[in-house]
Formats: structure tokens, sequence, C-alpha cells
């Protein structure tokens, strides 16, 4: 992993082309999906060189996946926080920070010196997602936090805040929307410093995302989005701007319209028992997440159909492992995951209990 090696390198050679079939199992397949994350681990398959900017996001998945499956014993700890913890950009001069730049974690080796406007390599590529990534990865192995140099990373976060209360994700800037609140958020928490963040403007932003029918757009106006909701309602619950099990409280005072966000997010399971992230879009593995996420941390989880969401993961089951988007489909890390983190919110007993809010386990989650 020193050289980039094993789960971060890319093969060369095509992988064999499985059947897209689900397992043959009738439940959840522990077994072949800790051998799925290995492969991954080991090699990634040629298929994710495109994503090689995002290559703190699939190591994520993959370190992340394992320890959701018991399976940390399948890794080198020591090599994994030496690898992540080269992605990071440091400030050559401590303290404030006149550059204007953002010292936080770059997502890929390539993404470590960006070209700029005149062709000049610009020498910090940090981004939010992949910051978010890097952190969540050194929880998930027990790094001691107190070795970070949080200080930089915090302060000039502020770089990245706009005057409306968004985030962009990096110096050079980009959109700006929830993904990248939701990540600015994660890494205050996880960092237990939240100087990086000016709270009530971001509370405002994310308060005009609340659409008409409950759900929340990536941005003020924009059509309610399942993926933007769970970034909205995690972001405002780290923040402190929200109880949790909001729905089993007597006088829930809450900033935001709960009984039309539970209705939206209800009115997201399909007829085949999946997820949607719109109306009148197909189920989608990774919506069980994002959707199942945000009723847990209303508390209202035990209003889906949980027997229902269950069979149409189930159908999206690989045989080889891993998890498709859509029924009889290809595996891929992203949903891999994601249906790994479903199969926790519907209790499956192989698999550790997550803390939705950060997207990692309960246990890296409050580990000191
Ligand atoms: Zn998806």
């Amino acid at each position: 992993m020193d050289s980039d090696s094993s789960l971060l390198e890319d093969s060369s050679t095509p992988s064999p082309s499985p059947s897209p079939s689900p397992s043959s199992s009738s439940g959840f397949d522990r077994d072949r999906h800790v051998r799925f994350l290995e492969m991954m681990y080991q090699l990634l398959p040629f298929q994710y060189q495109t994503q090689e900017i995002n290559h703190l996001t699939l190591a994520y998945f993959v370190i992340s996946g394992l320890e959701l499956l018991g399976a940390m014993d399948r890794v080198d700890k020591d090599k994994i926080a030496n690898w992540v913890l080269s992605f990071q950009a440091l400030p050559t001069i401590k303290a404030e920070n006149p550059t204007g730049e953002f010292y936080g974690f770059c997502g890929s080796r390539s993404s470590q010196f960006p070209p700029g406007e005149n062709g000049d390599l610009i020498h910090n590529g940090s981004h939010l997602a992949s910051t978010y990534c890097a952190l969540a990865i050194l929880k998930v192995i027990g790094y001691d936090f107190s070795n970070i140099d949080s200080e930089s990373i915090a302060i000039s976060m502020r770089n990245l805040q706009q005057s409306d209360g968004s985030f962009v994700p990096i110096h050079i800037g980009a959109e700006a929307d929830l993904r990248f609140i939701y990540c600015a958020a994660a890494i205050c928490y996880m960092l237990e410093n939240w100087s990086g963040m000016d709270k009530q403007k971001t509370k405002t932003y994310i308060l005009n995302c609340q659409s008409y029918d409950g759900g929340f757009g990536l941005t003020p106006g924009s059509e309610s989005h399942g993926g933007g909701t769970y970034c909205a309602i995690a972001s405002l619950r780290l923040m402190g701007f929200i109880e949790d099990d909001l729905l089993s409280r007597d006088n829930p005072s809450s900033i935001i319209n709960v009984p039309l966000l539970l209705e939206w997010c209800l009115q997201k399971q399909a007829a085949d028992g999946g997820f949607q992230g719109r109306p009148n879009k197909p189920a989608d593995t990774c919506y069980a997440f994002w959707i199942g996420s945000t009723l847990r941390i209303l508390g209202g989880l035990d209003f889906i159909d949980k027997k229902a969401l269950k069979a149409f993961l189930l159908t999206c089951q690989s045989k080889y492992g891993g998890f498709s988007k859509f029924p009889m489909d290809f595996p891929d890390l992203y949903h891999s995951y994601y249906g790994f983190t479903a199969f926790s919110l519907l209790e499956e007993p192989d698999i550790n209990s997550l803390f939705v809010e950060l997207g990692i386990t309960d246990v890296s989650a409050w580990r000191i």
C-alpha cells in the first residue's frame, strides 16, 4: 500500500465477467461479501480506473465495509493509516491561513497535483469529500486523532464556506450544495472542532432546502432527493440542531417540518419493496441507506415494510458478493457498501450496528 499497491492499484487485465444473477443464498451472504471486499482490498478491477480521483472514497467503502462485516482482521491498519495520511495537505505556515486554501485530504495521487488555469501545478487539491472519507477510514481503523493537525483543517475550512452558508468542496471553487455541508459537518464532528463552520449560516441554508413536499433538495428550490434529504438531516443532527428519535417525543419542537418529511420518506418505498431517490424513479439499493438512515434519525424506521425491503435488497445481492444498484445487475463498491449499511439498519445479525449520521459503525464512531 506504500506505493499505492493493493486496494489502490488498478489491474491491467480484465476481471472475469460474472453472471449478474443474484446470490443463490436465501439470506444475507456475509462470507461472500467479505471475500468480495477482500478482493477489492487486494486489487481494484480495471473498471475503477476512471474513478482514480475518488481513490480515498473507494477505500472508505472497502475498509468501512469490512468493519461493518466484522472482518478487520483482513487488513493492515498501520499501512492503511500511512497511506491515508499521505494524502493530507499541510500548510507551510501554521495558524491563520492567508492563502485561501483548504488543508484537508486529496482524493488520489493525481488530485494532489491538479493543474491550474495557466497550466501550473497547484500542490493542494484538498477536497471536503476526500477529507470526510480519510477521517472516516482513520476512525474505522482506530487511529489516534490527537496525531492529526485538526486546527489546520478546521481553520482553513472557513475558506470554503460561502456567504449563504453553503460549502464549496475545494478552494479553487466548484458547485456548492448539501453534500458538502454534510462533509463539513461530519469532519467537524469527527475532529470535535467546529471552528471551521458558521453553524447558524449553515443551518439557514439547510432549512431553505426543505421543499414543499417535505423532502430536501440539494440546493434551495431544487427537487427533493433521497441523498439531499439524508445530508440535511444527518448534518442537523451532527450539529446538534435536532434531537434523536424526534417522533417518539411528546412535544417535539423542531426547526424542520417533521410530519411532512416522514410522509415524503415513507412514500419513497416502492411497490417492489426498495426505496427510490425521487418519485417515479426505479428503486435503487443505495436509497435504502439514504432514506432508511433519515427515518432512523427521525425514529420512523419501524413504519417501513422491512420484509419487503429485505426481499428487494436480496434481489440485488450478487452471488459473487456485493450489491448492485438494480436487481440482477453487476455489483459495484458504492452500492455494495450501502447494501451492507441497509442490512445493518434492518438489524441483520451478521453486521455491526451503524452510526448512521457518520456512515460508519457505532464502535468506530465512539472509539477514543
Ligand atoms: Zn444508487
